[in-house]
């Protein structure tokens, strides 16, 4: 069923009385509902990793790894002062690289994998980030979550990246009995379209930034929830 055509069932629906108010949504209206919402509240969501190409979206990723966008963002600058592309980074001492990634955690990891995975570029790939998974996930530092994101936001390849958001917030909203980011991933890519992904991955995560955050919820503060279970009358206890 298309979103567009879903939204105006739903006002039919809830015009007839047979809407939302009288049963709670399905899992696939659900996901209609939250699709419309979304693509509403952030229509054109910005990639929220500064980057300049795949290199730099690649290291951007593999530094937010248990670490915020934001602390990345202040941290890069200095990072790619000192080298922003595989060929000179390749020849950074891991000592200097660690040195100014420090903020953002996991250093000693992190920088060794930044020095290992641009010698592997230089060395396997003629310098450039391959645009596949295969090889994407077998670099130093990436798993399936970094290379999806950079297949997703540096070469446009449908991809559905879970975070620690999307997790909780696909289990909020009953898209997912989410058991684990896998199982996540796989409920949220068979529920949306294909042509969705790359946009809404950005857009749950910026929802889940701005309202739906770690902290805990009742489940009846937002506008969402509301429409989602118009019958949950008490607050309930949602996943983190
Ligand atoms: S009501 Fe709470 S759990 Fe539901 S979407 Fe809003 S913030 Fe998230």
């Amino acid at each position: 069923m298309n979103f567009q055509l879903s939204e105006r069932v739903f006002s039919v629906l809830r015009g007839l009385g047979l809407g939302a108010e009288s049963r709670d949504m399905t899992k696939k209206e659900r996901g209609a509902f939250v699709d419309v919402e979304l693509g509403r509240r952030y229509p054109n969501p910005p990639i929220p990793l500064d980057h300049s190409d795949s290199y730099t979206l690649l290291v951007a990723v593999l530094l937010s790894a248990q670490c915020t966008d934001v602390r990345v963002n202040k941290t890069t600058p200095a990072l790619w002062e000192l080298a922003d592309n595989p060929a000179e980074m390749a020849e950074v001492p891991v000592e200097e690289i660690r040195a100014i990634i420090r903020p953002c955690g996991l250093s000693p990891r992190k920088s060794q994998a930044i020095r290992d995975l641009s010698r592997i570029l230089m060395d396997e790939h003629g310098g450039e980030v391959p645009g596949n998974f295969e090889d994407l996930e077998v670099l130093p530092g990436v798993g399936h979550k970094t290379a999806s994101v950079v297949m997703s936001q540096a070469y446009g390849h449908p991809a559905f990246p879970v975070d620690t958001h999307i997790h909780r917030l696909a289990q909020r909203w009953g898209l997912t009995n989410g058991k684990n980011v896998e199982q996540t991933e796989r409920d949220l890519k068979a529920l949306f379209p294909k042509s969705r992904w790359n946009a809404l991955h950005l857009q749950i995560i910026f929802y889940g930034r701005e309202h739906c955050t770690a902290r805990g919820c009742d489940g009846t503060v937002c506008p969402i929830c509301r429409e989602l279970y118009p019958r949950r009358k008490s607050p309930v206890k949602t996943r983190k």
